[in-house]
């Protein structure tokens, strides 16, 4: 029995890879330090492995920025407008591959980004491949070897991790019409070759091809290019020994071609897919052995020693314990680095501690593993098998995380709840008697520009230099000005700005029981920028109102409506590690009921416009065409139970950012929201056409803007986007907004850019 890991966390346990990075782009550090900084962050990850008792070793699973453009570098699939840029005999390797994952805006350059998006279902975004016709790869960057030298160095014979290539075809983008990317495999495939050979060349033993789209709906011709291309490495690489890695999902009808391909190992995910196990038993051959993921890759929970033996045992009893490893399901890039930096106490209970596993943890629990499955479990393991179950026993019964209340309330939750009192037609119409808009209404999406000053504040709050009350003043100066401001320029349904919230997942985790948080649980969401989400541990439920004071507060100033804004039960779960002793959907509903809760009591204090952010509900979405439909039911029912508690006067909106919603918009319109806001400009109103061929009967803000950029937008542009917006929606139904919210500006481009927006909208309401 072996066990080996997939990756590692590389941002470096106190983010030393991020503030490196940083540093080098404002041109604050020399390339020299950034280029230590790597190597070091490598070193630690290997030593830890190492000092563990891991057998293989992985290489190359560290990343600058980003492993699907280490590859594109690798491969040479570097597009044309870099050329420029590569040429430059002052460029180095790693200058280019910035200026590709972050564009390049210098000496009179002005090059745009590769696009980024979701890796699979994960919060991670990778750089996507841009593909030509007759799209031509060349080994480019040494990075794989220098990688594995430097693994030498240290007296490690490592496993390098590569993408292999037909999840690097299929994750790219075709940049012209005309092929089918796929054909590509052929020009891909001798570069493939090149690199083993060099590998091989300095000893490399086993490769690990990263293959998640083994895991995904695959077309026949897929399938086809799959056994073509592995049986050709095959071929040039008798003695190779490749693991192919699957993980995300089960291989389900993959598994016939999965175990058809000439790997020695092949690795499966068996916490997304523990079902799939006796499948896989069964089909594989006997010149395969087989991979177990088991500990969590993707969230922070200490594994089930119990359950993990039982896999092995079952494994090892099959096909003998010489072909069993033992590893995490996935990748650790997915998971925080290392728990022992968690010494907050208030917002991390021991108790709660003794529960999690965070990388390094990981690292310890698959060695335990492997000792305790054949049977050489020293004192530490056996010591730490006992502290294992000590935590799951003291897991399941504890009194943090079962509230009968909450667990009743869901259980007595009914279709009813999940209704509004009448349908949309009839709310339109007592809705627009009550808040008399005009004809397209003008709002934002709730935050305005959160500046160093506020972001001070904050920080002087928290580490006890202002005082609550001085906290509490300033802010309310804060959103008074911004109250006033709005009133002043024109906008017709205002925010409070949100100064109030450090982030909108957080700052409600933070008031609702059953959250816990982290110090320094960073994860990887691109380039050098992290994400550090909150712990569902327990039943959640909202002792106390949350934004009803600032709300409050805000509508006290002013007559004009002022709109309640609330992060929704889809996003707040997708945002956070969930607790995995119960169904996701069960978790979802809880916080469904807390968010109504306070939806209920925004309603109460006079708040008649209440906008529910759901901008995770299409990222939710399972990697299987075949699982959308669950998943939709209940992520659409969580939505709708926690606006429906108010009368057919209050106005619920809700706000989503990415807006390609044609294989999903029957669900979007079943969420029932008086208005939704959406993210249009950059497709210059594109996305709205789903909308349209939909008939979506309820009304619709498309973004006029794009706040991503701190370029102020013309009067005319938005009236230009407005009048395409005509085109397909009625004018009854539009509302005029920008993109998304704005806590990323500057004051001064957002003062520009919303004048000219209340501009733009009375301009095309006076035309009717
Ligand atoms: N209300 C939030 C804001 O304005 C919405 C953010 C989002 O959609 N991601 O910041
Ligand atoms: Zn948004």
């Amino acid at each position: 029995m072996q066990t080996h890991i997939l990756g590692s966390p590389r941002i470096g346990s106190h983010r030393e890879l991020k503030k490196a990075c940083e540093q080098y782009w404002a041109g604050k550090t020399s390339l020299t330090h950034l280029l230590e900084t790597g190597k070091n962050i490598c070193l630690q990850n290997w030593k830890l492995q190492q000092e563990a008792g891991i057998d293989l070793i992985p290489c190359n699973d560290f990343s600058y920025y980003d492993q699907v453009l280490d590859m594109t570098l690798t491969v040479g699939a570097i597009p044309e407008r870099y050329q420029e840029i590569a040429s430059r005999v002052s460029t180095s390797e790693l200058d280019l591959y910035f200026a590709m994952a972050r564009g390049y805006q210098k000496e009179g350059l002005d090059i745009t980004a590769m696009e980024m998006t979701k890796w699979f279902d994960t919060n991670y975004h990778y750089i996507v491949p841009e593909f030509q016709k007759n799209q031509e790869f060349k080994y480019f960057s040494k990075k794989i070897i220098n990688e594995f030298i430097s693994a030498k160095q240290a007296g490690i014979n490592a496993k390098p991790v590569i993408i292999g290539p037909l999840t690097y075809l299929l994750l790219g983008k075709e940049k012209e019409e005309g092929f089918d990317k796929l054909d590509l495999a052929e020009n891909l495939l001798p570069v493939y070759i090149e690199i083993l050979k060099e590998l091989e060349n300095h000893g490399a033993e086993w490769i690990q091809f990263d293959e998640p789209f083994l895991g995904l709906d695959l077309s026949e011709k897929a399938k086809a290019v799959y056994a073509s291309v592995y049986q050709e490495i095959r071929k040039q690489f008798p003695n190779l020994k490749l693991i192919l890695a699957t993980y995300f999902e089960g291989l389900k009808d993959n598994l016939s071609l999965a175990v058809s391909l000439p790997a020695n190992v092949l690795h499966i995910d068996l916490v997304r897919c523990p079902e799939q196990l006796d499948e896989v038993l069964s089909a594989i051959p006997q010149t395969m052995s087989l991979s177990l993921g088991i500990v969590d890759g993707r969230n922070i929970w200490k594994n089930n020693f119990e359950k993990s033996l039982d896999f092995i045992e079952k494994t090892v009893s099959t096909i003998g314990s010489e072909r069993v490893f033992v590893a995490p399901s996935c990748s650790l890039l997915h998971s925080p680095f290392d728990l022992d930096l968690e010494t907050n106490e208030q917002t991390l209970s021991p108790e709660i501690k003794q529960w999690l596993a965070f990388a390094k943890q990981k690292v310890y629990e698959i060695t335990a593993l492997k000792k305790l499955a054949s049977g050489k479990a020293d004192y530490q393991a056996l010591q730490q098998f006992a502290e294992n179950k000590k935590a799951l026993d003291n897991r399941r019964i504890s009194s943090l995380i079962h509230n009968q209340g909450v667990k009743d309330r869901v259980e007595v939750t009914t279709e009813d709840d999940a209704k509004r009192n009448s349908p949309f037609s009839i709310r339109k119409e007592d809705q627009h008697k009550v808040l008399q808009l005009p004809l397209f209404p003008t709002t934002t999406i709730g935050s305005f520009p959160q500046t160093q000053e506020v972001r001070t504040w904050r920080s002087k709050f928290k580490k006890g230099e202002l005082t609550a009350e001085q906290y509490d003043d300033l802010l309310k100066k804060e959103t008074e000005r911004t109250i006033r401001w709005q009133e002043e320029i024109g906008i017709d349904v205002l925010v409070h700005g949100e100064f109030e919230r450090n982030d909108m997942v957080e700052y409600f985790g933070e008031q609702l029981s059953g959250f816990a948080f982290t110090q320094n649980g960073w994860v990887q969401s691109y380039g050098s920028r992290c994400v550090k989400p909150p712990v569902i541990y327990g039943d959640v439920h909202r002792p106390h109102p949350m934004t009803v004071y600032w709300s409050q507060y805000a509508q006290s100033l002013t007559q004009k409506w002022v709109k309640g804004m609330l992060t929704g039960p889809v996003t707040i779960l997708q945002w956070s590690f969930v607790r995995d002793d119960q169904p996701r959907s069960v978790t979802c509903k809880q916080i469904a009921l807390a968010i109504r809760d306070e939806v209920n009591d925004l309603e109460k204090a006079g708040i008649r416009i209440i906008q529910i952010d759901e901008p995770a509900i299409r990222e939710g979405l399972p990697l299987r065409k075949s699982e959308w439909q669950q998943y939709l039911e209940w992520a659409v029912e969580a939505f709708r139970i926690s606006a429906s508690g108010v009368q057919d006067t209050t106005q619920i909106h809700t706000h989503m950012c990415y807006s390609e919603f044609n294989d999903i918009i029957h669900n979007i319109a079943d969420m029932d929201a008086d208005v939704i806001t959406i993210e249009c400009s950059r497709s210059q109103m594109e996305l709205l056409q789903a909308f349209a061929d939909f008939k979506y009967p309820n009304e619709i803000g498309p973004g006029v803007y794009d706040i991503h950029s701190p370029r102020v937008p013309s009067k005319e542009e938005m009236i230009h986007l407005l009048k395409k917006a005509q085109a397909v929606i009625p004018a009854q139904q539009l509302w005029v907004n920008p993109d998304c919210g704005l806590k990323t500006r500057h004051w001064d481009e957002t003062e520009k850019a919303l004048i000219a927006m209340v501009e733009a909208s009375r301009e095309a309401a006076s035309t009717y």
